[in-house]
């Protein structure tokens, strides 16, 4: 499903992909050589606007004009854009944010961000940890300074994050809260954040330890932690007492021992605790990480998930996961409405982290990143971890992806 083939065509002043700023800059002095004030850069025409960030749901326009969000009102001049983009019958949202996902392409697990974010209305994407502080200025320098698609990277506590997978926490000289902290600080905002990984099979008995470093280089640096729980080796209370409001549990809906469920199906209190005390609850799937079993039982307890979010890797985006519409779509399938997914994949992440920018929101001033999508009614599969399988009625298809003021035409 949703296999698309990614075209990238910079329509606003004609530019490369590798060279927005160029393109914003003669999109600027096309508007100065006009000389009026009420010009703008890009009308985005008659969509239906869903901005859960301003309880947004209507037939609206929205303007951009120098990278920016501008206005967002009913029935704006076409005679004042340089570009006016047609979107009736269409879905317009702030541009997608997936909070997990792994792009360090061409390295171990890491994909391509720009094909599989970008091309499919992502404008943001947080990397969760796919280098820790030795392989963090290659990923700078190489991929973050050279993707369209924003990138926010989570430093991996552990030194050599998932360069090899089971690097980990194996080995617990590997994680030094100061250097990883120190790392982060010189960093921001490209990194916003640490990432911590317990799983019986990486850590054994480290988990509770390799949790304290990060959360000691959380406390250091001031920012988040997301812990990475799915079969940890201690009780999930153990674990979900170390964390502080903002840090993030992700895979929380999955199956596996010392699991969100107790025995009869019941959420365990200490994760009612934690929400209340502000730790964000993420569902990302990976491969192995969510089940629909836990996700319906904690719906009908209702603890919804706070963001939904993909874990892509070079694995997912061919297998079940996709991309992030596909997973707003089955998080739809299992009763969430629209409008609900499209803030848990926008304001609700935009709240999460620090990405240096406004993001998540079409209010003005904010960042010129917006997603255009057909609602496409319909019956869709869609698989959790295990390959059961729950149908979806509606389906959200990427159109156009704007990021900065810049459009990129995504086909079917
Ligand atoms: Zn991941």
């Amino acid at each position: 499903m949703n296999r698309r083939e990614f075209s990238k065509m910079a329509m606003a002043g004609g530019a490369a992909l590798l060279a927005p700023r160029l393109a914003l800059a003669s999109a600027e002095s096309a508007a100065q050589s006009r000389s009026t004030p009420s010009k703008l850069d890009l009308l985005i025409q008659g969509g239906t606007v869903i901005d859960p960030s301003q309880n947004l749901h209507d037939a609206l326009d929205v303007a951009i004009h120098r990278g920016k969000i501008l206005e967002v009102a009913r029935n704006i001049a076409p005679e004042r854009a340089l570009k006016v983009l047609p979107a009736k019958d269409h879905i317009v949202t702030p541009g997608l944010l997936d909070m997990h996902a792994h792009v360090y392409d061409g390295m171990s697990i890491g994909t391509n961000a720009d094909h599989y974010c970008l091309g499919r209305g992502v404008t943001t994407v947080v990397d969760a940890g796919s280098t820790g502080y030795l392989a963090f200025p290659n990923f700078r320098n190489y991929i973050i300074n050279r993707t369209v698609t924003r990138i926010t990277a989570l430093l991996h506590i552990s030194a050599i994050g998932y360069l090899i997978f089971d690097g980990g926490l194996a080995n617990l000289n590997w994680a030094n809260p100061e250097v990883a902290a120190k790392m982060a600080m010189e960093n921001r905002p490209a990194i916003a954040g640490f990432k911590v990984h317990l799983s019986r099979a990486i850590t054994g008995a480290n988990d509770v330890e390799g949790l304290r470093r990060a959360i000691e280089a959380g406390k250091i640096a001031g920012l988040p932690v997301m812990v990475h729980m799915d079969g940890p080796y201690s009780p999930l209370p153990d674990l979900l007492k170390l964390m502080r409001k903002g840090d993030v549990f992700t895979h929380c809906f999955n199956n596996h021992e010392h699991g969100i469920l107790d025995a009869n199906g019941k959420i365990i209190p200490e994760a009612k605790e934690a929400r209340e005390r502000g730790v964000i609850f993420d569902p990302a799937q990976g491969q192995t990480h969510l089940s629909f079993d836990v996700v319906e039982k904690c719906l009908q307890q209702d603890f919804p998930p706070d963001t939904i979010s993909t874990d892509l890797t070079a694995m997912t985006v061919e297998k079940r996961v996709f991309d992030l519409p596909s997973m707003v779509g089955k998080f739809m399938a299992v009763g969430i409405s629209l409008d609900k997914a499209i803030g848990m994949v926008t304001a609700n992440p935009a709240r999460v982290f620090d990405y240096g920018a406004e993001i998540g929101t079409l209010k003005p001033g904010s960042e010129g990143d917006v997603a255009i999508f057909e609602l496409r009614d319909g019956k869709f599969d869609f698989e959790d971890s295990d390959g059961v399988k729950r149908t979806g009625r509606q389906m959200l298809v990427n159109k156009v992806a704007i990021r900065a003021g810049q459009i990129f035409v995504n086909e079917v």
